[in-house]
């Protein structure tokens, strides 16, 4: 515990191969001059020895740079422009409310109807199990950090002072915030930052390619994750472990299956020395992995639940959480003790912002998302998964309208390619060239399209995926 496994994920990418051509130079005519944003997971030599991929306008599937060259989204911005670029009724939907009511805020019992009819809409579509209220935040990160504080409050509200402690994965990504990141199991996420909180203790990531012992199924690899687990919770006293958090698939740590029988087996050891559950939805909720949520595929009971991303596909900041009924319980009996629920943002339930996550999770019913997702994320899996046979492809991986993949030499999770090589970048690279744009972490790259994709557009993908893959090849060979 404690030890996070892998390093190369969010690894630096050499230079040389990151962008294929600038697409904005400073010229008179734009009034380009330069990079003055400190920008989100860039390092500073990119911002500063070369010029920024500049996103312009987005039409379906597709965005344009500032060049007007044309990529496939296949990542749909960060895996959550579900309905894609252009959609009108949700530009309707802000238009109407921005002109009707731009902001009103929801302390001290006050509020506003899209906020209410947003968490009755999210509450009637969650059906893994009953839930009782819903949260508003703005982000996915900002859920995961009120998930602690509710999590601390509803403990110290049972007389409970010492039972804090989460339980989070090596590889899981709950956000950049001091306490999501801290939940996060990537290295880099803690590195210099002194982070992790002192709280938070990882347990291992249930990649079974990756981790498995030789001989192991993935039933047994799951009843020994399980079992690690437990070792964990008994080590650290279970007095002292509030909840446990995962994701269930795994994104940004690179798109991570759970393996047969390992959440039956995690949510049983919880149960048994009551540890909460929080599900962490903001990349699986509404369609993703063609369930509604990724509680109904694996069978999750959560007690909590983080969502975000395609809760509005993304056209305003929206994130919240769905509270059980026995949480929300205590939560109301210590705010009468205390006098009010004191957590909350400015923009807790922000109108407009509501009022667009109405009409998106209206569209995701009336075009049946789910299904649209199942018609078409067969093709999606098994084009992609085709190329698993290249030499330096370990994995493929994936489910419904997610997938990862991971680049490796001699087809071994134990071979990585030299990190200054750059593999998954130049990958990255080649698709760029070739108008489609991924996710690249390391040697892992991912992918995560909108949900609304057209069948010629799955073909476009798994094209592009393919000629990319080959040219990678030819350059890894003259590497070598
Ligand atoms: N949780 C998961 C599973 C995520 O994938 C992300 C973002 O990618 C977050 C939380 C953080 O969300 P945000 O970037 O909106 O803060």
């Amino acid at each position: 515990a404690g030890s996070l496994q892998g390093t190369h994920n969010f690894a630096e990418i050499p230079a040389r191969y990151y962008s294929s051509e600038p697409s904005l130079k400073e010229t008179e005519e734009n009034g380009f001059k330069g990079h003055s944003m400190l920008a989100p997971f860039t390092a500073g030599w990119q911002s500063t020895d070369l010029h920024p991929l500049v996103i312009e306008r987005s039409e379906g599937s597709y965005v344009y740079d500032i060049n007007g060259k044309k990529y496939i989204d296949a990542l749909a911005g960060l895996w959550c422009t579900a309905l894609g670029g252009n959609e009108p009724r949700l530009i309707k939907a802000a238009t109407e409310q921005l002109n009707k009511l731009p902001f009103y805020h929801s302390f001290w019992n006050r509020t506003t109807k899209p906020s209410l009819d947003l968490a009755n809409e999210i509450l009637s579509m969650f059906t893994a199990r009953e839930m009782g209220k819903v949260f508003f935040t703005n982000s996915g990160s900002e859920a995961n950090d009120s998930q602690v504080k509710l999590v601390w409050y509803y403990n110290n509200a049972l007389g409970r002072p010492n039972k804090k402690k989460f339980i989070a994965r090596s590889k899981s990504y709950h956000g950049s915030t001091l306490i999501a990141a801290s939940l996060s199991g990537l290295p880099a996420l803690h590195q210099k930052f002194d982070l992790p909180a002192p709280f938070v203790l990882h347990t291992d990531c249930p990649h079974y390619w990756r981790f498995r012992l030789s001989d192991e199924t993935e039933e047994e690899f799951s009843t020994r994750l399980a079992n690690n687990l437990e070792n964990l919770i008994l080590k650290e006293g279970p007095d002292t472990i509030a909840a446990f958090i995962a994701e269930p698939v795994m994104g940004a740590g690179g798109v991570i299956l759970p393996p047969k029988t390992y959440f039956e087996k995690i949510q049983a050891v919880l149960k048994k020395y009551d540890i909460l559950l929080i599900a962490d939805e903001v990349i699986t909720a509404f369609g993703r992995l063609g369930t509604m949520f990724g509680c109904d595929m694996y069978n999750i009971k959560p007690d909590l639940v983080s969502i975000a991303k395609a809760l509005s596909s993304a056209y305003l900041p929206i994130g919240a959480i769905l509270v059980s009924p026995e949480i929300t319980d205590v939560i109301y009996s210590q705010s009468n003790k205390l006098g009010s629920f004191a957590h909350g943002f400015t923009y807790s339930g922000h109108p407009v912002s509501c009022a667009v996550a109405i009409e998106t999770l209206k569209i995701y019913k009336e075009r049946n998302i789910v299904e649209h997702v199942n018609k078409i994320a067969p093709r999606f899996q098994e084009g992609i998964k085709a190329f698993s046979g290249s030499p330096i492809v370990g994995e493929i991986r994936g489910q419904g309208l997610i997938l990862g993949t991971e680049f490796v030499d001699n087809k071994s999770p134990n071979d990585p390619f030299p990190a200054e090589w750059g593999v998954g970048a130049i990958f990255g690279a080649e698709c760029e060239k070739r108008g489609m744009l991924i996710r690249v972490a390391g040697d892992s790259i991912m992918l995560s399209p909108p949900l609304i994709m057209t069948p010629g557009e799955v073909e476009e993908i798994i094209s592009k995926f393919g000629h990319a893959l080959k040219a990678t090849e030819e350059r890894i060979s003259e590497l070598k």
